[in-house]
């Protein structure tokens, strides 16, 4: 069934009796074209643009739990393209030109929202960081606006801009980012991918590979063994972990980012605030809550669930930069599994075993990346050559030195 007002119109008139499930159930068949290990976001984009770009139909996108049990449905559903550096920007913002289009692609109302993104400075260095990132970004085509103090303050008035520490001075403002409503992303993609002849099917994990003369031939899962000429994996925060069952070590760690939202408010904040020297950002949901988060929790866990002194962290940020958020409830915090790269930047790539690919790393940002992820991981798949806006993302960038490490952090994943 095809989603427009005339369909709504008749649903409403027959009582909304007549919707169908968005996605059929499937148990799984003896074998396929590909199989993709893990539902979340990218593993679900990568099925819809295997299919309706290059064709190939005969795709099982396997997934251990529920779709959306995972970072994409935890995500504080932020997207943007404000990046640096050159094997990172052009990725991001055909990332940006695929949400753009997403809703008409998918036939879906993803709530696509272009909000924008802002994010504010205290000082003249990090003023000049900021112009030299706005400049990068608009050589590469995307939209990059340095506002000062006075133009911040019309976007968001309530902010402390005389914080004895952190004494607001300006913004790069990026008016094409926003939020996507998360859970609709996976939704979205799955009824997309499922039409196109993807089976989806929940509550099976992959628990091996088979693997004969250096090829892959299939995935043991929790649902018998399914055999397969090509198997992708897209198992974000568990990447280590699934990895390990096909003998690879992974240069990624998992760690925790939490979240937070508030009890709903009138409108408030209509754009994007981040402040990074802070650590904090914060956007007002539909619901009118803000949804708010923070820094990662140091330490590796696989663990969905975080540590106190995080919470403390991020409220801290949240007072100084917006003191009215005191007066706030929060009402529900959760935390998401992060596969947190040596240079904070993301792999999507072939390995060692034909037939076996890779899609991982992304750190606390892989959701602005949900739609190029899967448009360069499906032509991987497709064509086994590297998509030139991912051609950077390869592992050998480890063995060689050539790392994106847009932070300037190191190889030290807890700070990217
Ligand atoms: C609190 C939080 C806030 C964030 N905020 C943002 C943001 O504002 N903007 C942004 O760009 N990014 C954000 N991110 C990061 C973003 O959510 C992730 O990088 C992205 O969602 C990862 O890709 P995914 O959607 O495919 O992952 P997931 O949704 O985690 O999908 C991976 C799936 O693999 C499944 N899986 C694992 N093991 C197996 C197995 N053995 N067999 C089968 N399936 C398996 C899991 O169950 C999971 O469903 C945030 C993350 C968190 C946790």
């Amino acid at each position: 069934m095809r989603y427009s007002l005339a369909s709504l119109f008749a649903n409403a008139l027959t009582g909304n009796r007549n919707w169908k499930p968005v996605w059929r159930e499937p148990e799984p068949k003896p074998s396929y074209d590909v199989v993709i290990v893990g539902g979340g976001g990218h593993g679900l984009a990568t099925a819809h643009y295997l299919a309706k770009v290059h064709g190939i139909t005969n795709v099982a996108v396997i997934e251990k739990s529920y779709l959306g049990s995972g970072n994409v449905g935890r995500n504080t559903t932020i997207v943007r393209s404000n990046y640096l550096l050159p094997g990172n920007e052009p990725f991001y913002e055909w990332s940006m030109k695929l949400w753009e289009g997403l809703e008409q692609d998918i036939n879906y109302n993803a709530m696509v929202s272009q909000r924008g993104v802002l994010n504010v400075f205290h000082s003249d260095g990090q003023r000049d960081a900021f112009v030299r990132r706005g400049n990068a970004m608009r050589f590469h085509g995307a939209d990059a606006e340095l506002l000062d103090k006075e133009q911040v303050r019309a976007l968001v008035p309530f902010v402390d801009f005389e914080n004895a520490r952190f004494p607001v001075k300006g913004g790069l403002y990026q008016p094409r980012g926003g939020t996507v409503r998360h859970d609709a992303v996976v939704w979205g993609y799955a009824r997309s991918a499922d039409q196109h002849g993807v089976d989806i099917i929940q509550n099976c994990a992959a628990t091996g590979f088979r693997v004969e003369n250096g090829r892959i031939v299939g995935v043991e899962t929790e649902k018998g063994f399914i055999g397969a000429k090509k198997v992708a994996l897209s198992v974000a925060g568990s990447s280590s972990r699934v990895a390990e069952m096909a003998g690879m070590r992974l240069p990624i760690e998992a760690h925790v980012l939490q979240a937070f939202v508030t009890e709903g408010i009138k409108p408030l904040l209509d754009t994007v605030i981040t402040f990074g020297a802070g650590h904090f950002y914060c956007s007002q949901s539909d619901k009118g809550g803000l949804v708010f988060g923070g820094d990662i929790d140091g330490y590796n866990t696989y663990a969905q669930r975080g540590n106190l002194p995080v919470v403390e962290d991020v409220a801290e940020g949240g007072m100084a930069l917006i003191p009215a958020i005191g007066r706030l409830r929060i009402l529900r915090s959760w935390g998401g599994l992060l596969d947190m790269s040596m240079d904070g930047s993301p792999i999507i790539d072939q390995t060692h075993i034909d037939g076996l690919y890779f899609n991982g790393g992304w750190c606390y940002g892989g959701f602005k990346a949900t739609p190029a992820a899967g448009w360069c991981f499906a032509h991987l798949i497709a064509t086994g050559q590297s998509h030139p806006f991912a051609a950077a993302y390869r592992f050998d960038r480890f063995a060689s030195g050539r790392v994106i490490d847009e932070k300037g952090m190191g190889a030290q994943p807890n700070l990217h």
